[in-house]
């Protein structure tokens, strides 16, 4: 396949054009039961760059096509880098297949159907989920979509930060990677919901911090999120700056960011 672009003959297209690049998959693995990992090779990733929790938005649908302007929120699903490699000029996300076949939205189906040699179409790598490396410790909080995000973020960190995390899947099989050596609190939600979940809240609270606030980094459903920050900044006392949110997603709404 040819990864030459294809010169945008309007002016509208041509502005998009600076903003997106074009790849193809190179690999597709389970790393665990609900996690896809997908990796995306594209000659593009010279000009482009990258810092560990940053993301990127795959066109699943083209927003300038009659389908993409008709269905604008049909169009592209945020996937965050889990590792980037400029010298084999790849990617990998890591989508949590959060509902069985056939359900949920347009990024699961595109997940499950990625093949290797598949075109893709990805705006950035963008955002501002980043760590504080001048922090005195970091604790990560979130679920599956989140783990994705703080793995790049946690290896940046180097081995010789005081790291903490609370992870929440659905089960003990299930449980999504994070790198070694660190303090890491494993919960199961069993079959209640990842929304708005007192599984991760309370194992929060039942986690012993240092008596001085760290950087704390929180992704995930928008109102798990809220009530972790709530948790940090009412009862531990941490300051509002050091709490970083990143909600991903919400139940109802699609394509959240
Ligand atoms: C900055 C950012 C980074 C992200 N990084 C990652 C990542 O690295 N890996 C990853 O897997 N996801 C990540 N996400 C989350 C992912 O973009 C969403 O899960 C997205 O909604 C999936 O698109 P969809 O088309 O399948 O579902 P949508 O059409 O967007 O949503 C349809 C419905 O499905 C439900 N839903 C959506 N996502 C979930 C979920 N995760 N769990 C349970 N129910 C859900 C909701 O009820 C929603 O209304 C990230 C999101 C953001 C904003």
């Amino acid at each position: 396949m040819s990864m030459q672009r294809t010169p945008a003959r309007n002016p509208l297209a041509r502005v998009f054009a600076e903003h997106f690049a074009e790849g193809e998959v190179a690999e597709v693995e389970r790393v665990a039961p609900s996690m896809l990992r997908i990796r995306i090779a594209s000659p593009e990733l010279d000009r482009l760059s990258w810092e560990p929790g940053r993301h990127v938005r795959v066109q699943i649908n083209d927003p300038l096509s009659l389908y993409g302007i008709v269905r604008p929120k049909e169009t592209l699903r945020t996937y965050t880098v889990w590792e980037f490699s400029a010298e084999d000029r790849a990617f990998d996300v890591l989508v949590h297949l959060y509902a069985p076949e056939g359900e949920g939205g347009i990024g699961l189906a595109w997940a499950r159907a990625a093949e290797v040699g598949d075109r893709v179409v990805f705006w950035g790598p963008r955002g501002d989920f980043a760590v504080r490396p001048e922090a005195g410790h970091h604790l990560f909080v979130g679920e599956e979509t989140a783990t994705a995000a703080f793995w790049p973020m946690v290896r940046a960190l180097g081995g010789g930060a005081e790291v903490r995390a609370v992870l929440e899947s659905a089960d003990g099989r299930d449980e999504p990677p994070f790198p070694e050596g660190h303090s890491v609190v494993r919960v199961h939600r069993g079959g209640a919901p990842a929304a708005s979940s007192r599984t991760l809240v309370d194992a929060l609270a039942g986690v012993d911090l240092p008596d001085a606030p760290g950087a704390a980094y929180v992704a995930g459903e928008a109102r798990t999120c809220q009530m972790v920050r709530h948790h940090l900044v009412s009862v531990r006392g941490w300051p509002r700056e050091d709490v970083r949110t990143v909600p991903f997603w919400t139940p109802g709404k699609r394509g959240l960011h």
